[in-house]
């Protein structure tokens, strides 16, 4: 169990099982994408853990980059995603792959979505390494997934409550036996 500030978090997701879900992604952009030198871009700041530990396993030549987007108050997934940090590389012609933390509800992807319509890329993909297919309100495809998972609020590699909780290398699931009206 782990408390950040006032909540408990349990065992959700094992680092080795991270590693696993990792290895897949790995294995299938890798076969997708054959000779192609791909830029992977990581979402800031969620996907720090995620994006370094990919492309350390990523077999082939690869270009690595980031950009911020979202801003995410408390476990509440905000509406008014702003683009804090902007991309500086010219992508045209070239294959983008996205690498998420976590899809919630979309609408960051759908900022993604809005922000690379204007880059020529020429392919889009969207990578992540958790899913939740019960919040997700968007129609984008979502090329690759690493895992799963119901729609509940996590923690830990990467991913913040409040600021902490970020540094755990595996992945906790708020406590539901505490009153969640105080979550919001
Ligand atoms: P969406 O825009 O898809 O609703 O949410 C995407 C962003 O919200 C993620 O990049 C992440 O920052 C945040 N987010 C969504 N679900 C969770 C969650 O369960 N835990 C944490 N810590 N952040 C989440």
């Amino acid at each position: 169990m782990v408390k950040l500030h006032n909540k408990y978090f349990k065992p959700f997701i094992t680092a080795n099982q991270i590693d696993t879900a990792i290895d897949k992604l790995v294995e299938e952009i890798a076969n997708d994408l054959g000779d192609e030198i791909p830029v992977f871009i990581g979402i800031l700041n969620g996907s720090f853990m995620f994006t370094s530990d990919f492309v350390k396993k990523y077999p082939k030549p690869c270009e690595v980059t980031f950009i911020k987007l979202a801003s995410y108050e408390g476990v509440k997934s905000t509406e008014d995603i702003q683009r804090l940090i902007g991309l500086t590389q010219d992508l045209t012609g070239r294959t983008v792959v996205i690498l998420e933390d976590i899809i919630d509800t979309g609408n960051t992807l759908a900022e993604v979505h809005r922000i690379f319509q204007n880059e020529n890329v020429k392919a889009l993909k969207i990578a992540t390494l958790f899913y939740k297919p019960e919040a997700y309100k968007k129609d984008f495809k979502l090329h690759y997934v690493g895992i799963e998972i119901p729609n509940k609020f996590i923690v830990g590699y990467g991913l913040d409550y409040d600021n902490l909780g970020r540094d755990l290398p595996e992945i906790y699931q708020i406590k539901e036996t505490q009153h969640m009206t105080n979550l919001v």
